[in-house]
């Protein structure tokens, strides 16, 4: 398997990339596509984070605990387009259980619209997956949710508190998400496929209600664009992609 650790960080990154694109022009426009696509990026993000983090010590995540729960999700289309499709495929039978999981994220995304980092930690308001402690869409959670893991669940209560304190957070997970992430959305600008980052809830939310949302992205469209996070810069991020070499040499 190709590694941030055997390649270093750019080569990792280029193949990554390179991976991403071959899957865009295979799929593009299939009803699979944005599922080859995220399973992808999951796979690579598991296969590489267990080498990088292989040595630290145990994470205190264990699937279960809803602590960060609280904190702004940012989230590429594909994986919206993902998530919402979980949504649609499990609405009705979460209702029959008294879930009423679209009003949910209905209500904190109009809650939340807008919020940089901070001001929706502040919010205190849990994501509406979270049912008994759990995540109901753990399956296909965003990569920034898969990137967040923590060696020390005390500290994170305290930190979503709003207390200052520092938080045990893996780095390994951070980084591998982040190349991963980023690899795919330089692929995703490279086909001219809407490539931003969207708050979660708000851009779920617009997906389910927006007529052929997923089709229209396919085409180009950005129709997730009223859910775009302010604070990412576009021009900054696509200047770093730019400088990074399509392929490095492989050790010999
Ligand atoms: S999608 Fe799941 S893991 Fe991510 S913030 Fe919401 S409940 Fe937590």
């Amino acid at each position: 398997m190709t590694g941030p650790d055997d390649r270093g960080p750019g080569a990792f990154f280029a193949a990554m990339t390179q991976a991403f694109d071959a899957t865009i022009r295979a799929r593009r426009g299939r009803h699979d596509f944005v599922g080859a696509l995220c399973a992808q990026a999951f796979d690579s993000f598991d296969g590489n984070v267990a080498i990088q983090a292989e040595g630290t010590p145990a994470l205190a995540c264990k699937g279960d605990c809803p602590t960060c729960c609280v904190l702004r999700v940012v989230a590429s289309a594909p994986e919206i387009f993902l998530v919402a499709r979980f949504v649609a495929a499990n609405a009705a039978l979460l209702a029959q259980h008294g879930i009423d999981l679209v009003a949910r994220i209905e209500a904190t995304a109009a809650a939340a619209a807008g919020l940089g980092e901070i001001e929706r930690m502040a919010l205190k308001r849990i994501c509406p997956f979270i049912e008994n402690g759990l995540c109901l869409a753990y399956r296909v959670r965003p990569l920034a949710c898969r990137g967040h893991a923590s060696y020390d669940e005390a500290a994170c209560r305290e930190a979503t508190a709003g207390h200052a304190v520092e938080t045990a957070i893996s780095t390994p997970h951070l980084v591998v998400r982040s190349l991963v992430q980023n690899a795919m959305m330089s692929s995703l600008r490279s086909s001219g496929l809407a490539w931003g980052l969207y708050e979660l809830n708000g851009a779920v939310a617009l997906a389910l209600s927006t007529p052929e949302a997923e089709l229209r992205w396919n085409e180009g469209d950005d129709p997730l664009r009223p859910a775009a996070i302010a604070d990412f810069d576009a021009a900054e991020a696509a200047a770093i992609f730019d400088s990074i070499p399509a392929s490095a040499p492989r050790h010999a």
